[in-house]
C-alpha cells in the first residue's frame, strides 16, 4: 500500500471512529432556511438523516452555515458523511454543487482519481475515498451523505433560484 493510500485509509478510520457533527439537533440560522433529508442505501443497510441550515446573503446567494446528522451503517458511509460536513460548512451553495459534482466524478473514476490536481484539491479529505471507487458495491455507501445534502438543500429552498 502506498503512503498516500495509507493516509487516505487513516482519514476514513478517524472519521468513522469520531464522526464530526453527528447528533441531530435544532439548527438556528439567522435569516435563513433549514432543510432535512433521510436517505437509505438498502444494499448495505446504511442510513442518514441530515439537516442543513443555510443563510440568505445580501447578494441573493445562499451559504451553508450549519449541519447536523444522525445515521448508521458501514464505516465508508459514516466517514463520508463526516468528511462531507467538514468540507461544505461555510461554503456558498453554488460551490457545494460544484464539489458534489466532482465527488460524483471521483466515484465514477474506478480508483484512478480525478485528472486535475485542482479538482482533487477542491475535494480536500473527500479525496480519501478514491480507493472506494474501485468497488462498485461501496460507491453508494460513499455517495449516501452527498445525496442527503443535495436533497436537504433542495428542500430548504436554497436551490430554487
Ligand atoms: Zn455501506
Amino acid at each position: 500500500m502506498s503512503a498516500l493510500d495509507q493516509m487516505y485509509q487513516q482519514v476514513i478510520l478517524d472519521h468513522a471512529k469520531r464522526p464530526h457533527r453527528k447528533g441531530l439537533r435544532e439548527l438556528e440560522v439567522d435569516a435563513g432556511v433549514v432543510g432535512e433529508s433521510h436517505q437509505v442505501n438498502p444494499t448495505c443497510g446504511d442510513e442518514v438523516t441530515l439537516r442543513v441550515g443555510v443563510s440568505r446573503e445580501p447578494d441573493g446567494g445562499f451559504v451553508v452555515r450549519e449541519l447536523a446528522w444522525d445515521g448508521q451503517g458501514c464505516s465508508i458511509s459514516q466517514a463520508s458523511i463526516s468528511v462531507m460536513t467538514d468540507l461544505v460548512e461555510g461554503l456558498p451553495v453554488d460551490e457545494v454543487g460544484l464539489i458534489s459534482g466532482k465527488f460524483s466524478e471521483l466515484m465514477a473514476s474506478r480508483g484512478k482519481g480525478l485528472d486535475s490536481d485542482e479538482d482533487e484539491d477542491l475535494l480536500g479529505d473527500a479525496a480519501a475515498f478514491t480507493g472506494t471507487s474501485q468497488f462498485p458495491a461501496r460507491i453508494k455507501c460513499a455517495l449516501l451523505g452527498w445525496a442527503a445534502l443535495k436533497d436537504s438543500l433542495a428542500r430548504s429552498g436554497a436551490l430554487a433560484s
